[in-house]
Formats: C-alpha cells, structure tokens, sequence
C-alpha cells in the first residue's frame, strides 16, 4: 500500500505557513513504513528539533482505479478515517528553501499514525465531516470538510490521473489551522464528530 497526502488544501492552514493557495491538489506519497497503527505511542525523532501534527480526514481506497472521474471517485471507498501527518517543520523549512523534495521532513517511519477506527461513509456527510484534535486537553485544531479546496471525490480522480489507486492505500487529506509542535510527554486525541478515533502519547 502507498500513502498519499494533499498539501495545502485548507486556506487557514496555507495562510498559516505562508503558502499561496494551489491550482490543482498538492500530493507527495510516503512509503508503508510511515504507517503506524494500532499504538498509543509515538516516539519523538531526534533528527528534527520542531516536529509538528497535522491532523487529517484519511480515505482508505478499496477498489483499484486509475482515470477516476470525479462523478464515480466515491464507488472508490467507503471508510474515512483520522490521522495525523508528523512534519519535521524545520527540515520542510530547508527543503522548500532549496526546492528538494519534502520526503525527509514527511516520509520518515511512523510519520503517519492512524487511527483505530473507520466511520462507514454513509453515517458522514461527506461534503461536511468535522473533525478536531486536542493537545493535553486543549483543542488546536478544528476542520470542517466543506473548508477543504479540494474534495474528497476530486482530490481521488485528480491523484487518479497519474497513479493507480489500489485497495488499501490511504490519502491523507491534508490538514485545517492549528498546526505545532509537539514535545516528549505530550497527548494528542483526534475527533470525528463526537467519536474519539485517535490517541497518542508522545514518547
Ligand atoms: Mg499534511
């Protein structure tokens, strides 16, 4: 399976870090070895000195397609998920600078924890899910899928265009604003609506 994440695709969180906003949905792919399930723990690299959360709607892919029109891209999934894309900000920071590509600040192992649970797409309402994550009891971020410049069902026949999609690959949908740091001993639990769907301590 592959990861795939969408840049910037919440103006608060584009405006945020300074970035215009896209044309065309921004992806990059982490490998499977970013994935990281079934943990309540995440232990803190020592190569970056400002790792940040975003949290994000994840959209596990269950049948192969290639060529998605945007009409038939939800006949692709039926199960959205919460996750959260670690960003070593200050090594993004050098990379953007000198226009290398983005793997060593996002793709590193267990860059990318998800959560336990899946809500079955027919309990959402797609064009408008919310979604939040708290820090030590304390909400940092909150996103509302309707804010999102591209959509789920385009962002899938747009990536769709130059990748196969295959059955349990995930894209991460890219993140609202509120994004941070996080320290050793730090909490974080994502929300779907009132569902709890991810917790994780940082180590
Ligand atoms: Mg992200």
């Amino acid at each position: 399976m592959k990861i795939i994440c969408i840049g910037r695709n919440y103006a608060d969180h584009a405006k945020e870090l300074n970035n215009d906003l896209p044309e065309f949905p921004l992806f990059f792919l982490k490998p499977d070895t970013a994935l990281l399930t079934k943990s309540k723990e995440f232990y803190l690299p020592d190569f970056t000195k400002d790792l940040h959360y975003e949290c994000e709607v994840v959209v596990r892919i269950n049948r192969v397609g290639k060529n998605i029109q945007e009409k038939f891209a939800s006949n692709y999934y039926n199960e959205i998920g919460l996750g959260i894309d670690f960003t070593a900000r200050d090594i993004q920071e050098e990379c953007k600078q000198q226009g290398l590509p983005w793997e060593r600040a996002k793709a590193f192992d267990f860059s990318s924890p998800l959560g336990d649970f899946f809500i079955k797409k027919e309990e959402l309402n797609l064009s408008n899910i919310s979604f939040r994550l708290f820090k030590n009891e304390k909400q940092v971020q909150f996103g509302e899928t309707k804010n999102m410049i591209f959509s789920i069902d385009r962002i899938i026949s747009y990536v769709s265009q130059f990748i196969t999609l295959k059955v349990g690959d995930l894209i991460y949908t890219g993140t609202p604003a509120g994004v941070g740091p996080v320290k050793i001993g730090d909490q974080l639990i994502g929300y779907i609506e009132d569902q709890k769907i991810i917790e994780l301590i940082i180590k």
